[in-house]
């Protein structure tokens, strides 16, 4: 395992907090958060659907890993991605829970169960999380991957490590945006991702977020991790593409004037998808996963919405059907 520092990005000291670089780029402040708690009573808001509503799918995930030259993804829900890249296992964003909130008898509560168990994972290499919110770091869900998977190795985004050691995991490496760690023979790079951090009371971008690009002998992924739109998505393909394979979000975006701050819309997820790719104009288009909708009910749009706006979009782009996967809940393809 090695980390390479080309340059570290954020100059910051302990005690200080990280920031997004573009302008008017940080999320709302106390007053319009005020707001939007206020108003969420009189909004427009499309009912949750009932638990089991979307489709789900057996997993084919091959134990212990995929063979020498095979590679495999399964969408286990929401940011969670199980990838089996030749034989090694990674996952992404470890979500299991039943709701997204610090306790369990309230907060966001599961429309769809993870497509995958907890203990069906098959032994995992690599965990990669992209922030702190709690539909992306669980902690059960960490302490239970610490004690099945030993020998895991843990990559975060900088202030991360923390939780993290407090819950049981070991080899835990911190990213910078930029930064690359090389872990069983995949090279994973921290993307620069504009959104923010925030757990418990005081800590807020405390810790940074990001997303990941993945190259194994030269067969490359990107993982998007939450984020809102921003000029940098060019620069993630021209630095760490052409990409194979990319996992983007592309839910929890209304109301807008809330959420443009922090979450992508479905046009705006293919718009990044369309400058990531743009540097290698040659290379085929990636296959796209689409991420961060149908588990938790996070925001008022329809749950069912963001597939279809982004399948609406795709087709505007003149990209072909079967390049954008919008998976059933479990449902594994061959990369
Ligand atoms: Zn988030
Ligand atoms: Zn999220």
């Amino acid at each position: 395992m090695t980390l390479t520092d080309p340059n570290s990005w954020h100059p910051i000291r302990p005690g200080e907090r990280f920031r997004n670089p573009w302008p008017a780029s940080e999320p709302h402040g106390l007053g319009d958060v005020l707001r939007f708690f206020r108003e969420s009573r009189s909004r427009p808001r499309a009912p949750t659907p009932p638990r089991g509503s979307f489709p789900v799918a057996t997993p084919a995930v091959a134990y212990p890993t995929a063979g020498a030259d095979e590679r495999r993804a399964t969408w286990i829900g929401h940011a969670t991605v199980l990838l089996q890249l030749n034989g090694v296992n990674l996952i992404t964003d470890p979500m299991f829970s039943q709701r997204a909130f610090p306790v369990q008898w309230m907060g966001p509560r599961r429309v769809m169960d993870p497509g995958l168990a907890l203990d069906r994972l098959p032994p995992l290499d690599v965990v990669l999380v992209s922030h702190n919110h709690y539909d992306h770091l669980d902690r059960p869900a960490v302490k239970r991957i610490a004690r099945a998977h030993p020998q895991a190795t843990w990559v975060v985004p900088l202030g991360l490590g923390g939780y993290l050691r407090g819950w049981g995991a070991h080899a835990i490496v911190e990213l910078d945006w930029w930064q690359q760690l090389e872990v069983h023979g995949v090279r994973v790079t921290a993307t620069p991702a504009r959104h923010f951090s925030n757990r418990r009371l005081g800590d807020r971008n405390r810790s940074l977020w990001c997303g990941y690009a993945l190259d194994l002998d030269g067969w490359r992924a990107w993982f998007a991790g939450d984020t809102a739109y921003h000029p940098q998505f060019g620069e993630i393909g021209s630095r760490t593409g052409p990409f194979d394979f990319a996992m983007v979000p592309i839910g929890a975006y209304d109301p807008r004037w809330f959420m443009e701050r922090v979450h992508v819309d479905p046009e705006e997820a293919l718009r990044a998808y369309g400058e990531v790719t743009a540097a290698h104009r040659d290379a085929p288009h990636p296959l796209m996963l689409a991420l961060h909708w149908g588990t938790f009910r996070l925001t008022d749009e329809p749950m069912d919405e963001p597939p279809r706006r982004a399948l609406a979009r795709w087709r505007e782009m003149g990209l072909e059907d079967d390049r954008l996967w919008v998976a059933a809940f479990g449902e594994t393809r061959a990369l």
